[in-house]
């Protein structure tokens, strides 16, 4: 059966540590639509041992993308989940022109995207990324100073415990900016183009980034 409902599509673009993943836990919440992280599906397939986790494990840890038919074949896959239905957030999706265009294809002319790109110098990602911390058990994120949890290496929220991103390490984080600024940052230009993008300063606090880019969903 066909589904014409409207779907919100929000893109989170950034380069790494900017905070689109603190961003859209919240957002996705706050507007009622799935959370879909590229980086969580590949990090699943790589824990559960999976071919394509694999084939994924190398590119990650070189602070490389995983190659474009891998990553749209997972997310086309999960796309087709119930929870998408009324709209979804992609976190750390697309990361190429060419990953833009295929998902440009599958859109609906009901649906209505929206790109944000959250803008953080690149020293100040070094630094939240080399102290970021997450919990194994419910995702949420800290960091060694800015967002310490109560009781080291322990989850405030749900009590999991806490571990660091092994490409989150200083020499694979610069590979990644490097990676972002050729590959993914262009991907300004493609949506902004097509008048589908705002900016925002990334280096805000958190609550205030969230509730600046709430307020301006609100008006869209
Ligand atoms: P993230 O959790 O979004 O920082 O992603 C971690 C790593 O997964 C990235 O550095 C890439 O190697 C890979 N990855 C995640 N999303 C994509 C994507 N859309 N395209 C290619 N590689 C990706």
């Amino acid at each position: 059966m066909t589904d014409y409902a409207e779907r919100l599509i929000l893109i989170l673009l950034g380069a790494p540590g900017s905070g689109k993943g603190t961003q859209a836990k919240r957002l996705s919440k706050a507007y009622g639509i799935a959370h879909i992280s590229t980086g969580d599906l590949l990090r699943g397939h790589i824990a559960e041992g999976t071919e394509i986790g694999k084939k994924a494990k190398e590119y990650i840890q070189a602070g490389q993308l995983v190659p474009d038919e891998v990553v749209m074949k997972i997310l086309e896959e999960r796309l087709k989940e119930q929870d998408c239905k009324k709209g979804y957030l992609l976190d750390g999706f697309p990361r190429t022109v060419q990953q833009a265009e295929t998902l440009s294809s599958w859109s609906r002319p009901q649906d209505k995207t929206i790109a944000i790109s959250l803008d953080v110098p690149d020293e100040e990602i070094v630094k939240r990324i080399t102290g970021r911390m997450l919990c194994r058990n419910c995702g949420a994120i800290y960091h060694t100073f800015y967002l310490p949890p109560v009781e080291a290496s322990i989850c405030d929220q749900c009590g999991g415990s806490l571990y660091r991103r092994s490409d989150d390490e200083e020499a694979v984080v610069r590979e990644r900016l490097k990676v972002y600024h050729k590959q993914t940052e262009p991907l300004k230009a493609f949506y902004k183009t097509k008048n589908l993008l705002d900016s925002f300063d990334g280096s805000v606090h958190p609550d205030l980034l969230f509730s600046t880019i709430g307020s301006y969903l609100d008006t869209k």
